[in-house]
């Protein structure tokens, strides 16, 4: 019985952040642990399992995750170094089963193993987990997998396998896989087009594709309805392309006539938005700052743009700016070309990250007790690699009094012993992000 032309995989290590840390140092592997900024606007960037037990999610206020958070949770500062150097571990690996990755994201990745062209559901879940294993066993973290005959299906499952799991979709099921999931799944779907299909009382995935031409033009407009609809039956013919990184996107066109009233400008540069919506939701990226240029009858160019609070790939949102920005050309002249684009593109739910950078000082003692104590700048915070002449790789508990609780451990150790020094002992020194991998 054969098996199917084309299978894409979707690839996504499960709470990426903590698990490098509860990886590196094992004392905490099974503890609630968070990664981010502990000052007063930091956010949660990453949490264990055990953290979201307790309710904690990623892009939570740390204040607020802070008060769910067990006696025995911890909260460290992110070491991003550390998580890029086990992300090229992870993805190296993945590369010998397939040469062609689109990496998403530190730790996501879409593949195409050219092993599984024609294969059957079976073949396809054998591949998945031996690929799940071998991660486990040479780098110890667990990914999770979904695969499917395309992009938009692939990732919706690997979000439903998680955490540790495989989900493999068989080709003929994924609108029906598809048609019971909230429309919120879906790329290009945010909250403003998620409200406006809630309030004509479309709330899955089944209900848009079921929706008449006319409700979902007048709904998400004529090009983004289509291709939503298209993505929501499962229909995803977009190709796994290792891409170098998207600064943005865009779409421009010189006009026949020159344009001279504010209307039909408008409506040209709602057009060109619909083109270069598409080209964001097709590269999986969400965008800050909307672009508008404007070409006058007399050759002169101008640019105007905004940059919103937080980025996002909702058509209605981008389209809004880019029309806010528009000269009326009845009071600037003709014109003759226009151009919309999308920058300040970044990968959906990456964002928190960018608040990280909080005072070192803020980040306070891991331990509870005794009570977190400001130190000052050129001593150990919590957190910190360390490496001692004698004790070798390890990292700091806590520090407060003049004194510095340093935990010995890296990944292949087990869980380590903590000993105390001074804040000042010559024999500990700054490690490298690399060290506790060891
Ligand atoms: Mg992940």
């Amino acid at each position: 019985m054969g098996g199917y032309d084309r299978w894409v995989i979707h690839l996504d290590m499960d709470a990426f952040y903590a698990s490098c840390e509860q990886l590196t140092r094992p004392t905490l592997a099974h503890r609630p642990v968070l990664v981010g900024g502990a000052g007063p606007r930091g956010v949660v960037a990453g949490a264990s399992y055990q953290a979201r037990e307790h309710g904690i999610k990623s892009a939570m206020p740390m204040s607020q995750a802070r008060r769910l958070l067990p006696p025995n949770g911890v909260i460290l500062p992110p070491r991003f170094k550390l998580y890029e150097l086990l992300s090229t571990q992870v993805f190296d690996l993945v590369a010998q089963y397939a040469p062609v990755l689109e990496r998403i994201s530190l730790d996501e990745a879409f593949a195409e193993p050219p092993s599984l062209a024609r294969a059957s559901s079976d073949e396809v879940r054998e591949f998945g987990a031996r690929l799940r294993e071998h991660i486990r066993t040479e780098i110890g973290l667990v990914a999770s997998i979904g695969a499917a005959s395309g992009k938009q299906v692939a990732k919706v499952a690997s979000d439903l396998a998680k955490p540790d799991g495989l989900l493999v979709v068989d080709q003929g099921t994924e609108r029906d896989f598809l048609a019971p999931l909230p429309t919120r799944v879906l790329w290009g779907i945010g909250p403003v087009a998620e409200g406006k299909l809630r309030a004509i009382g479309v709330r899955t995935l089944g209900q848009l594709t079921a929706l008449s031409d006319a409700d979902a033009v007048s709904t998400l407009g004529s090009v983004v309805g289509r291709d939503l609809r298209r993505l929501a039956t499962g229909v995803d013919d977009r190709p796994v392309s290792d891409r170098a990184e998207l600064k943005q996107v865009s779409a421009e066109t010189t006009f026949d006539r020159d344009l001279i009233d504010l209307p039909s400008l408008r409506r040209e540069v709602r057009d060109l938005a619909v083109h270069a919506h598409r080209r964001l939701v097709n590269a999986g990226r969400v965008a800050r700052t909307v672009v508008v240029k404007l070409r006058h009858t007399d050759f002169s160019t101008v640019t105007r743009s905004e940059t919103m609070a937080s980025p996002t790939d909702e058509f209605d949102q981008l389209a809004a700016m880019a029309e806010r920005l528009l000269i009326d050309p009845t009071e600037f002249g003709g014109v003759r070309l226009a151009g919309v684009a999308f920058s300040g593109l970044s990968v959906p739910h990456q964002d928190p990250l960018f608040t990280l950078s909080v005072p070192a000082a803020d980040v306070p003692a891991l331990e509870r007790a005794p009570a977190p104590v400001a130190v000052v700048s050129s001593s150990w915070r919590p957190g910190d690699d360390v490496v001692h002449d004698s004790f070798g790789t390890g990292w700091v508990q806590g520090a407060g009094h003049g004194r510095v609780t340093v935990r010995f451990e890296t990944r292949s150790s087990g869980p380590g012993v903590a000993r105390t020094f001074q804040q000042e002992d010559p024999a500990l020194r700054r490690g490298e992000p690399g060290d506790c991998l060891a």
